[in-house]
Order: C-alpha cells, then sequence, then structure tokens
C-alpha cells in the first residue's frame, strides 16, 4: 500500500483527506507543523508527501528545501494559496514536484496524488531498498551511493538522476523527459544540462567515463541505462 505523509495544520483538510485517502487503500500518517513533518518524512519511507506551504513552526519551503539537502527524494505535491504564483515557482525550484492551489477540489487532488504516485512508481519493478551494477551500490533508503564498499559523494540532483536512470533501466529517455521528471519544473535554462548532470554523474560511477558502459548515449533521442 502507497504511504502519503500529510503535512497540513488546517483540520478539516487532514480529516477529509486522511478520510478520503484511507478509504481508497492508502496509509496516511500526519503532521501539523512543519518541524514535526519533516522529522516524520526524513526517519520514515514515504511515497508521497503532500505539503502545505502555511504551515506553523518551519514552512512547507523550508520543510521542502531540507528534505532535499537530506536527500530524501519522495515526490513532494505542494498545496498553495490561491495567487501565489511565486510560491509555484519557487516551491519547484526547492524540489516540489507538483503543486495544487488552494480551495482545491479534492477530486483534483486525489487525481494529482495518483498521477504522481503513477510516475514514481519503478518501471523495472525495483522495490528493494538498494540496487547494485558493476562496482556501484545505490542504496534507496539512505540516499547513499558506494563504489567498490567505498562511499561516494552525489549532489541531491546526481542521486535522483541515477535513481530515475535503475527506475527506467533499458528505456530510452529522451533529455525532456528527464528534465520534467527528474527537475520537475520546465523553466530550466536548457536540456544541456541533463547532459551536464549526465556528464558528472558518468565522472562519478564509469569505469571509464569517456566510453559509458551503463549511461549510454542514444543519438537524436537520449540516454538509456543499461547495468
Ligand atoms: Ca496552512
Amino acid at each position: 500500500m502507497p504511504r502519503i505523509l500529510l503535512v497540513e495544520d488546517e483540520p478539516g483538510i487532514v480529516l477529509t483527506l486522511t478520510d478520503r485517502l484511507s478509504r481508497d487503500g492508502y496509509t496516511v500518517l500526519s503532521a501539523t507543523d512543519g518541524d514535526r513533518g519533516l522529522e516524520l518524512a526524513s526517519k520514515d519511507r514515504f511515497d508521497l508527501i503532500v505539503l502545505d506551504v502555511g504551515l506553523p513552526g518551519k514552512n512547507g519551503f523550508d520543510v521542502c528545501r531540507e528534505l532535499r539537502e537530506r536527500g530524501v527524494m519522495t515526490p513532494v505535491i505542494m498545496l498553495t494559496a490561491r495567487g501565489q504564483v511565486v510560491d509555484k515557482v519557487v516551491g519547484l525550484k526547492l524540489g516540489a514536484d507538483d503543486y495544487v492551489t488552494k480551495p482545491f477540489e479534492m477530486a483534483e487532488l486525489i487525481a494529482r496524488i495518483e498521477a504522481r504516485l503513477r510516475r514514481a512508481k519503478p518501471a523495472g519493478g525495483v522495490t528493494r531498498d538498494a540496487y547494485e551494477f558493476g562496482d556501484v551500490r545505490v542504496d534507496f533508503r539512505r540516499a547513499e551511493v558506494s563504489r567498490e564498499g567505498a562511499p561516494m559523494e552525489l549532489s541531491a540532483r546526481e542521486f535522483k538522476l541515477l535513481c530515475y536512470f535503475i527506475e527506467h533501466r533499458e528505456a530510452v529517455l529522451s533529455r525532456e523527459e528527464l528534465l520534467n521528471d527528474v527537475w520537475g519544473y520546465e523553466s530550466t535554462p536548457s536540456t544541456r544540462t541533463v547532459d551536464v548532470h549526465v556528464a558528472w554523474l558518468r565522472q562519478k560511477i564509469e569505469p571509464n567515463p569517456k566510453h559509458p558502459r551503463y549511461i549510454l548515449t542514444i543519438h537524436g533521442l537520449g540516454y538509456k541505462f543499461v547495468g
């Protein structure tokens, strides 16, 4: 059952949403302030976080940013107040995957949650806590990558990109798709960003970055991870 963390301080929304999602078969935990939300999201494993921006304690932006800094890559749907366009941009830049404007129709939020969970579902069925290829080991739960047993430093973005490749291994992924799903917003300067990050990732995980064995360039189409 997918696990959802709801970080929201309005009792009405918490109650309605918890009730509805539980009936749909989700396991729902909730926190009514930012600090508690951050704590739960960091130490427990969720498939999705619904995060209100206006919260007591840490606000939703801070929670989202700190989660990403800690390497927690759980998809986040932010709830923002109506008309706060700036909020949307800020939220997406801080690592949120989607946003829903308040007041929202329950059906709309549920649809967005389902869509996000579908996208997050690993295509290749990677459900274990770790994945290994060559001498590289990726620990999803701890957000750690090691090579020949030695820990490697990956940026949050590189880690997310690598996880995405693993989840979609053997599939040809276009730069646009990677940009959309790994970066999560469309205002990135160019798809060149993807190439740069792929190059950095290759430097770290490929035995010979000049002749990649795992992250292959598919000319004219994008990239493919085989491993
Ligand atoms: Ca609120």
